[in-house]
């Protein structure tokens, strides 16, 4: 029997997946999305069935994963769950995970480039750049240290010739971060069609990063 808690992750992960595919960040069943669970004897997290259409699936198709990679649930988890689950592990304060394929922030990590301090909002995703993950097989323990090492000290990396990966408190701060991060990829990709855009000095994100960290700071995005 599932608690209340565990039954509004449930429908909150799956409100976010359709979400996704609402905001162009996800096509087909490239993605998924992942909320901590920590209950009654259980520490783990709940996370997007492998190979399901979004618009598919319920309440009941989203899958559980233990700390220790013990699945349960109608369906396999995700092929992701490995960086998902390392990042829990690594990561206390996150409470929930977005992975997606979305077309400019994929560009960008296509070239092996992530997004420089070209712009301030940069620094929503909690430092001067968002790193490029080296390139491992999808699914792999390899990949999952590329990841949990690109998002030390920030909340969103790219993954080189994959995709992108966003993390907040919330379901809803992970899934903000997601769109601003493709937002970023995309104005980055078109400034770049026309020349290497200047960056923002150390000094001036280090300004930025401190005014989103006291005042700027959006209510619903409060991982730090
Ligand atoms: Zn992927």
């Amino acid at each position: 029997m599932n608690t209340s808690h565990e039954q509004a992750l449930r429908a909150g992960i799956v409100a976010t997946a359709r979400a996704m595919n609402a905001a162009g960040i996800n096509r087909g069943r490239a993605g998924n999305v992942s909320a901590r669970l920590v209950h009654a004897g259980f520490d783990g997290f709940l996370i997007t069935p492998t190979g399901f259409r979004y618009d598919a699936m319920g309440e009941d198709d989203v899958a559980a994963v233990a700390q220790d990679g013990t699945a349960s649930g109608p369906h396999l988890p995700s092929s992701e769950w490995r960086f998902h689950r390392d990042i829990y592990r690594e990561r206390p304060e996150v409470g929930a995970i977005v992975h997606s394929h979305a077309a400019f922030a994929t560009t960008l990590a296509c070239l092996d480039r992530g997004i420089p301090p070209f712009h301030y909002m940069v620094a929503r995703a909690g430092g001067r750049d968002i790193r490029c993950a080296p390139y491992a097989t999808f699914g792999t323990q390899e990949l999952s240290d590329h990841a949990v090492r690109a998002l030390a000290g920030r909340r969103a990396c790219l993954l080189a010739h994959h995709g992108m990966i966003a993390v907040g408190a919330s379901l809803d701060a992970a899934l903000e971060l997601a769109i601003e991060v493709e937002t970023l990829a995309e104005m980055y990709w078109r400034a770049l069609q026309v020349a290497e855009p200047a960056l923002l000095s150390d000094a001036e994100m280090a300004k930025v990063l401190e005014k989103f960290r006291t005042y700027g700071r959006p209510a619903r995005s409060n991982v730090s």
